[in-house]
C-alpha cells in the first residue's frame, strides 16, 4: 500500500529464437528432449555451497555427457586461485577508453578461466553504474556512463567468451549500493528496493545490459535488492519483459549468491538457474529449488514448458561457446579449489563427505613469453592512469633526476603507506578486506589473490639512476617531526601516494567503511599526508609534490590541489599486480599518458546530487525494506553537473597527455535513406527462428525419487524427493514482499539485444585528430549528443526532458607527434539519438527539431559542434 510497484509480465518467453543460437538449440533441444525430471533440475540449480570446488557448482547429466558447471567470479581475475593474474579492476580498464585493451582483457582472463576448468566466469560488472559515487562496488565497473560501460562490457564477453568460456553480465539491475543490499546481512525484513521508472531503467541501467546481450553474452545474474519493490529474481517485468522479451536474450539468468527469495514466482518471473542452490540461507540444505522445483514441476505449479526452457537455455549456452568440444575446452571441470590452497583437500566441504582428493592442481594460467598476461595487466594499468594536472610540464621526470638543490646527487622523497607492500604480505586480509599497503585492488568478490605485488616503492627506486639520484623512502601515513629535517626538507623532488578503498557489503564495518564509502575523501588521513608533504619538500614547499592517487573512484582534491607545491596528480585507481611498473611508465614518460577519467569529479559532495546518498537506515520503511527512489533519473554524474551548471573540478571524460591534439574538420554524413528517419520502428520483417518444442506433459513422479540406496550428504542439494505423496504438499513457503500490477503487451521480436534496426548505423562522424605536439601519443576523442530540448511527444503532447548532453561513442588514436594527424570516424545508431517512451513501450527517434552532435577531449571540453534541424 503506498509503495511503488513493478509491472507484470508473463509467460516467460522461450529461448532459441535468434539465428545465432539456432545450431546451439537445436543440439540442446536433443539433449534436453532424453533427460528425466531429475536431470532436468540437476542442471537448474547449485549444488549448494562449498559443494565442489568452485563458488557456485550445479548438477551434472553424467548419462547423456553434460557435466557438473563451474562457476566462479571474475570480474578482475580467477578468484580464489593461485597461479592467476591480479589484472587491473574495472574502473582502471574504464579509464583506458580503449576498446582494443578491454577486448584483451576479456580474452586474456577468458584464457585463464578455460585453463583452471571454468565453465561460466562470473563477470563483467556494470551494475552498479555509480549512480552514487560512493557505491561500495563502483570499481568493479567501467565508469558512471550507460554508454562507456556498455562498449567496456560488451568487449569484455566477446573476449571471454571467444576463448570458449560462458561470460555472466551483472548485477541486474539497480544494485547501486551496498548497505541492505541484502536483508540478513543488515537485519532488515527486505533488501532496499531502487525505485525508478521506466525510462531511467532503459536509458541508464538496463543500457549496458542491453549491450551485453547484443554481443551475446550466455548469461545474467540478477541482483540482491528489489526494484520497485519486487525481487530482482522474481521480477517478471525485469526478467521476462525486458530481458527476455524486449532485448530476446538467449542465455540464462542466474541468481546472485541467495538473492533468489521464492521458488515458484522466481521460475515463472524468468530465473533459470538458483546459485549456488541453498536458498534462503548458507549451508542448511534446503533450496528453493532442488527437490521442490521437483515438486512444483509435479504439481504443476512451475510449468514443464518452462523448465524445459530454463534447461535448454544453460545446455544451449554451453552448446553455444563451444564447450561440447574437448579441442575448444580440454578441462573436465576445475582443477583448482576455491576453499583449500593444499594439494589434496575435500571434494565437498559444505558437507559431512570425508572424500578428499587431488583439488590443486596449480595450472599456470598466467601466460608465457610475449603473451604473458602481466604485461598486458602493466599495459591496462598505465593507460588506467588518468594525469589531471601537470603544471609547468614537471613530467614526465627523467631517471638521471635534476640539478640538486645542494650536495652531489638530487634527492627523491617517497611517501605514504600506499606506496608500499603490507608488511603482512598483499594477500593478508581474506578477499583484500582491509586497507594496508599500497591499493591495487578493493575488497569482496570480484578481488583475486596476488601473485605478486610490484609496489610503486621498489618500482620507483628501481627506476631512478642510483649514481646520480639519491631516493629515500617514508612509507607511512605522516614524517615524524626528527625526521623531517633529512627526509623531508632536505628533498629535491616529493612523490606522495594516497589511496581511497571500498568494498562488497559482507565485509563491514572495515576502516569503518561497510562496503559504500562514507564520503569522498581519501583514507587514512590522506589529505593531512599530502598537506604535510606539499607545505615542506624542501624545508617550504619549494621543491615540487607529485601526488599519486589509488582509489575506487573519485574522491575529493580541492583540500590541496591548489598547494603550489603541488605540481602534478595522477589518478592511477586499482592497478593489480603491476602497480609499481605501471607508475613509473607514466612518471618516467615510456608511456604517454592517455587515460581519461570514467567519471566527475567535483568540488564538493553535495556537487553530485541528491543521488550522492546511501541509504543508511532502514527507517521509515520497515515494512517494504529501505526505499532509494532514483528520482535524479538520467541526471547522475556529469548529466547532473551539466544540468545544474556546476563546475566540476575534472570533469568526466578529462585526461591530460604530455602533447597536445587538436580537432578539426568534423563531417556527419546520414547513413540510411530519408525514409527511415520514422520516429516508432515497425516490427522488423521476421528472420527469427523458431524456439524448440519439448514434451509439456507432466512425467510420473516415481521417476524422480531417490535411487534405492542412495547415500545422501549432509546439506548437498539434490533434484530427488523421498515420497510421491511429497508432490501434492506446497513447497517451502517463503514469505515473499512481490508487488506487482499491470500487465505489459509484449514486443516478442526475438532478435539478441532488441530490434535490430535499432543498431543501424544512421549517421557517421568523422573528423581530423592532429597531435600538436612532439611526442607520440593517444588521445580519446569522444562523441557526444544533444537532443532536441524542444521536443514535445507526439503521442503524449508533452515536452521530452532531455540532459544537455549524453556521451554516446568514443574512440581511442594514436598519432606520431610533430603535427601529424589521424582520421577519427564513429557512428552512432538509431539507438544512440533515440529516447525511451514509456507510454508507448519503445524507443523513439525524435524526429522534429535541432540535434546537436558533438566531439570532444572530455565532456566539458568539446570544440567541434554541427547542429541540424530535422523538421
Ligand atoms: C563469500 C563470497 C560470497 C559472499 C556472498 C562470502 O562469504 O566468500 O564468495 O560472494 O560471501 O555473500
Ligand atoms: C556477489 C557476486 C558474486 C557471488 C559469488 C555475491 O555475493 O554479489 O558478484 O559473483 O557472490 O561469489
Amino acid at each position: 500500500p503506498g509503495a511503488v510497484a513493478s509491472d507484470k509480465w508473463y509467460p516467460a518467453p522461450r529461448g532459441g529464437t535468434d539465428q545465432d543460437w539456432a545450431d546451439a538449440y537445436a543440439k540442446a533441444a536433443k539433449m534436453v528432449r532424453q533427460m528425466t525430471l531429475p536431470e532436468k533440475v540437476n542442471i537448474t540449480t547449485g549444488t549448494g555451497w562449498r559443494m565442489g570446488m568452485c563458488v557456485g557448482n550445479t548438477g551434472p547429466v553424467e548419462r547423456l555427457g553434460f557435466p557438473s558447471l563451474c562457476l566462479q567470479d571474475g570480474p578482475i581475475g580467477i578468484r580464489f586461485a593461485r597461479n592467476i593474474t591480479a589484472f587491473p579492476a574495472g574502473i582502471t580498464i574504464g579509464a583506458t577508453w580503449n576498446a582494443d585493451l578491454m577486448f584483451e582483457h576479456g580474452q586474456a582472463h577468458g584464457k585463464e578461466a578455460r585453463l583452471k576448468g571454468i565453465n561460466v566466469l562470473l563477470g563483467p560488472t556494470v551494475g552498479p553504474i555509480g549512480r552514487s559515487p560512493m557505491g561500495g562496488r563502483n570499481w568493479e565497473g567501467f565508469g558512471a556512463d550507460p554508454v562507456l560501460q556498455g562498449i567496456a562490457a560488451a568487449q569484455t564477453i566477446r573476449g571471454i567468451q571467444g576463448e570458449h568460456v560462458m561470460a555472466t553480465i551483472k548485477h541486474f539491475v539497480g544494485n547501486e549500493q551496498e548497505h541492505f543490499r541484502r536483508p540478513w546481512e543488515w537485519l532488515t525484513p527486505y533488501a532496499i528496493s531502487s525505485n525508478m521508472d521506466d525510462r531511467t531503467l532503459h536509458e541508464m541501467y538496463a543500457w549496458p545490459f542491453a549491450e551485453a546481450v547484443k554481443a551475446g553474452v550466455a548469461s545474467v545474474m540478477c541482483s540482491y535488492n528489489q526494484i520497485n519493490n519486487s525481487y530482482a529474481c522474481q521480477n517478471s517485468k525485469l526478467m521476462n519483459s525486458i530481458l527476455k522479451d524486449e532485448l530476446g536474450f538467449q542465455g540464462f539468468v542466474q541468481s546472485d549468491w541467495l538473492a533468489q527469495r521464492s521458488g515458484v514466482p522466481s521460475a515463472l518471473a524468468g530465473l533459470d538457474m538458483s546459485m549456488p542452490g541453498d536458498g534462503l540461507k548458507w549451508e542448511d540444505g534446503l533450496s528453493l529449488w532442488g527437490p521442490e522445483l521437483t515438486k512444483a514441476a509435479l504439481n504443476g505449479s512451475v510449468p514443464m514448458e518452462r523448465l524445459n526452457d530454463m534447461v535448454a537455455r544453460i545446455v544451449a549456452s554451453w552448446y553455444q561457446v563451444g564447450q561440447d568440444d574437448k579441442k575448444k575446452f580440454p578441462e573436465d571441470g576445475p582443477n583448482f579449489s576455491s576453499w583449500t590452497q593444499e594439494k589434496v583437500g575435500l571434494l565437498r566441504p559444505g558437507s559431512d563427505d570425508v572424500l578428499t582428493g587431488v583439488v590443486n592442481k596449480f595450472v599456470d594460467a598466467q601466460g608465457k613469453g610475449k603473451d604473458a598476461h602481466k604485461i598486458l595487466a602493466r599495459k591496462i594499468a598505465a593507460e588506467g592512469t588518468v594525469l589531471v594536472k601537470n603544471e609547468g610540464n614537471i613530467l614526465p621526470l627523467k631517471k638521471s633526476g635534476g640539478k640538486p638543490k645542494m650536495g652531489p646527487k638530487y634527492r627523491v622523497g617517497i611517501y605514504g603507506e600506499d606506496a608500499t607492500v603490507n608488511p603482512n604480505g598483499p594477500n593478508n586480509c581474506p578477499d583484500r578486506g582491509c586497507n594496508r599497503g599500497t591499493l591495487g585492488q578493493g575488497w569482496g568478490s570480484a578481488s583475486v589473490e596476488y601473485p605478486y605485488l610490484v609496489a610503486p616503492d621498489e618500482a620507483l627506486m628501481a627506476a631512478f639512476n642510483n649514481k646520480t639520484v639519491k631516493v629515500s623512502k617514508f612509507t607511512t601515513q605522516e614524517v615524524p617531526k626528527l625526521q623531517k629535517g633529512k627526509f623531508l626538507h632536505n628533498q629535491d623532488l616529493c612523490i606522495v601516494f594516497a589511496n581511497a578503498d571500498s568494498g562488497e557489503g559482507y565485509i563491514q564495518p572495515q576502516d569503518q567503511i561497510a562496503g559504500d564509502r562514507n564520503d569522498l575523501r581519501l583514507a587514512k588521513r590522506g589529505e593531512v599526508l599530502i598537506k604535510q608533504i606539499a607545505s615542506e619538500c624542501g624545508g617550504d614547499g619549494s621543491s615540487p609534490t607529485i601526488v599519486v592517487l589509488h582509489t575506487v573512484g573519485p574522491v575529493l582534491v580541492d583540500p590541496w590541489i591548489n598547494l603550489p607545491g603541488v605540481k602534478a596528480v595522477l589518478f592511477a585507481h586499482l592497478p593489480g599486480q603491476e602497480s609499481g611498473n605501471a607508475i613509473a611508465d607514466i612518471l618516467f614518460g615510456a608511456v604517454n599518458p592517455s587515460g581519461r577519467l570514467p567519471y566527475t569529479i567535483g568540488k564538493k559532495e553535495s556537487d553530485y546530487g541528491p543521488s550522492r546518498k546511501i541509504i543508511k537506515s532502514s527507517f521509515p520503511d520497515p515494512l517494504w525494506g529501505p526505499q532509494q527512489n532514483f528520482t535524479e533519473g538520467l541526471y547522475i554524474d556529469y548529466r547532473y553537473f551539466d544540468k545544474h551548471n556546476i563546475q566540476p573540478r575534472y570533469e568526466f571524460g578529462y585526461g591530460l597527455s604530455y602533447t597536445t591534439f587538436r580537432l578539426s574538420s568534423l563531417m556527419i554524413q546520414p547513413k540510411l535513406p530519408f525514409f527511415k528517419h520514422i520516429t516508432v520502428l515497425p516490427p522488423p520483417e521476421n528472420t527469427t527462428v523458431t524456439a524448440p518444442d519439448f514434451n509439456k506433459s507432466i512425467p510420473d513422479a516415481q521417476e524422480a525419487l531417490f535411487p534405492v540406496g542412495f547415500r545422501k550428504l549432509k546439506n548437498f542439494i539434490y533434484p530427488y524427493i523421498d515420497k510421491v505423496s511429497d508432490v501434492s504438499r506446497t513447497g517451502r513457503n517463503t514469505s515473499v514482499v512481490t508487488n506487482e500490477t499491470v500487465s505489459n503487451p509484449a514486443s516478442s521480436y526475438g532478435y539478441q539485444g532488441g530490434h535490430p534496426g535499432l543498431y543501424e548505423e544512421f549517421v557517421e562522424v568523422s573528423a581530423s585528430l592532429t597531435n600538436t605536439g612532439d611526442r607520440d601519443g593517444s588521445s580519446v576523442v569522444q562523441l557526444y549528443v544533444s537532443f532536441p530540448q524542444d521536443y514535445h511527444d507526439s503521442v503524449t503532447g508533452k515536452k521530452v526532458d532531455f540532459p544537455v548532453k549524453v556521451l554516446r561513442n568514443f574512440k581511442k588514436i594514436h598519432v606520431p607527434g610533430g603535427n601529424r594527424r589521424a582520421e577519427v570516424i564513429m557512428s552512432l545508431t538509431r539507438k544512440d539519438l533515440s529516447y525511451w517512451s514509456p507510454e508507448r513501450g519503445n524507443w523513439v527517434f525524435p524526429e522534429r527539431g535541432t540535434y546537436k552532435i558533438m566531439m570532444g577531449f572530455s565532456s566539458r571540453d568539446i570544440p567541434m559542434k554541427m547542429t541540424g534541424t530535422l523538421d
